[in-house]
């Protein structure tokens, strides 16, 4: 007789316990692991969190309430909570030789507004409080603290423009980053596709922005990070990257010296879900003139902390510290060049021309689709991706003019880079056979039995790498 293994045995009785309540639940997590197994992810933010970080995550710290930092609580009875945000912010702390960590926020948009309001509380709200000689806010007189708001709201930021992989919380208007700053962005030279270092230093020197921000969503090639740091010192920015796409390279080691953007900006953000393959959440890196700052993430910006989410953060970060998790790393990035290279051979167009990370974005435009298009086309053939802008995109942000691809969880599963060149071809078959409707940017037309025939190959190719092999739910 066979013995069922620990995931197996935890995760067969959590669903039984939960299907107690209402069964409904209970199946939909099942079914979600077997739509998973079955599906080609190439989603570039997204992984297969270990089965030690899914389970740290569903108990009884849940329950607990924990405002403040660690051994500065506005609740009692915090000492385990205490324990789980330590271990957690010491793995994050050697992992990234980083000085400070803060592992409190709940997401990518949390951490960055942590971090917006550190800087805004270092640069603006401090000065006016030694020059009102306030302790803090609540002692400054309606006058002043009428001005200090308003000076709050009137600060710069630089980031990388949306089209060219920026992301939304980088000063765009839809998010309320675009709302607390006046945002100028840099994008990418026309001709290389890569960001053209040179301008950015011009148009700091001319917007003179409080914040530049480093980092991207969609942007498939290495930034230097100490050139950047060079210009936010010429104009006296704070210089802020958001890793959240990389953080899994940063802390594998993939990304060194120059473009390793710990030791150069003043402050990092990031997610830990992508790359990294911990739990949804966030994380803030700085050093330490901002870490009082940015320790008052809770109540300024953030609700409570999730002690059964920092619990599983630990859990990552102490699996990104094996040596095993820079293989994994390598891999990352081996498999998207592998990928982007072989599609390149079957015609496609990418921006820049390939990849030096874990994503590539298929100009579609090559195809005559949009984004839209190629995106539910792949979809149909089981493969799973994201429409996303290419610089000076004609088609806009909704239709788009890319399909962006990315390999961290694929290569979680075990894929490498003789699998890749298959996938490649899945991809460019359903491309290649995908016609757009005439006057249409979201009706298409492909052929029903191509795209099974597709989503079945993609199926027996992922057979041979079962995902989360110990887990077995009857
Ligand atoms: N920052 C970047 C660069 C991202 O790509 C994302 C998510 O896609 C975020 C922040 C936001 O992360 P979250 O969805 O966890 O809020």
């Amino acid at each position: 007789m066979s013995s069922l293994s620990p995931e197996s045995t935890a995760f067969r009785q959590a669903i039984a316990v939960i299907n107690t309540v209402d069964p409904r639940i209970g199946a939909a997590i099942a079914a979600e692991l077997t739509d998973q197994r079955e599906s080609l992810k190439l989603i570039a933010s997204e992984n297969y969190a270990s089965p030690a970080v899914l389970l740290a995550m569903g108990n009884w710290f849940s329950d607990k309430y924990a405002e403040g930092t660690i051994g500065r609580r506005f609740y009692a009875g915090c000492r385990n909570v205490d324990t789980v945000e330590s271990v957690a912010a010491e793995h994050a702390r050697e992992l990234f030789g980083a000085p400070h960590a803060y592992v409190q926020p709940h997401s990518g948009i949390d951490a960055n507004l942590v971090a917006y309001w550190a800087i805004l509380a270092d640069r603006v709200e401090a000065p006016a409080l030694a020059k009102a000689q306030a302790r803090q806010v609540n002692d400054l007189s309606p006058a002043d603290w009428a001005q200090l708001r308003q000076d709050l709201g009137n600060q710069r930021m630089l980031g990388m423009s949306l089209d060219a992989g920026g992301h939304l919380t980088h000063g765009f208007r839809p998010n309320i980053s675009g709302k607390m700053f006046d945002q100028r962005s840099y994008g990418t030279d026309p001709e290389t596709g890569l960001i053209d270092y040179d301008a950015l230093r011009e148009t700091a020197r001319e917007f003179k922005p409080l914040i530049i921000v480093g980092g991207y969503s969609a942007y498939p090639r290495k930034v230097n990070f100490r050139v950047m740091r060079e210009i936010a010192d010429e104009v006296g920015a704070t210089f802020l990257v958001d890793m959240a796409h990389f953080a899994g390279l940063v802390a594998g080691k993939v990304f060194t010296g120059d473009f390793d953007p710990v030791p150069h900006a003043h402050i990092v953000t990031t997610t830990t879900h992508k790359s990294l393959r911990g739990p949804r959440g966030g994380m803030v890196l700085c050093q330490p003139e901002l870490a009082d700052q940015v320790d008052r993430g809770c109540p300024m910006v953030l609700g409570g902390p999730l002690p059964h989410i920092m619990a599983a953060k630990a859990i990552a970060l102490a699996e990104a510290r094996r040596p095993d998790f820079a293989g994994y790393a390598q891999q990352v990035v081996a498999n998207s060049q592998a990928l982007a290279e072989a599609l390149m051979r079957r015609g496609a167009t990418l921006v820049t021309g390939g990849t030096d990370n874990h994503l590539s974005v298929i100009d579609v435009n090559s195809y005559g689709l949009t984004g839209r298009q190629a995106e539910q086309a792949l979809l149909d053939s089981g493969i799973v991706t994201n429409r996303n802008s290419v610089p000076r995109d004609p088609n806009g942000a909704w239709y788009t003019s890319g399909v962006r691809i990315g390999t961290p969880a694929l290569t979680s599963r075990g894929l490498g880079t003789a699998e890749m060149d298959e996938i490649a071809e899945l991809i460019h078959t359903v491309l290649s056979h995908t016609r757009a409707d005439s006057g249409s940017k979201a009706k298409y037309t492909l052929d029903g039995s191509l795209a099974e025939r597709v989503a079945k190959q993609a199926t027996e190719l992922l057979a041979g790498f079962p995902l989360y092999p110990t887990i077995d739910l009857g």
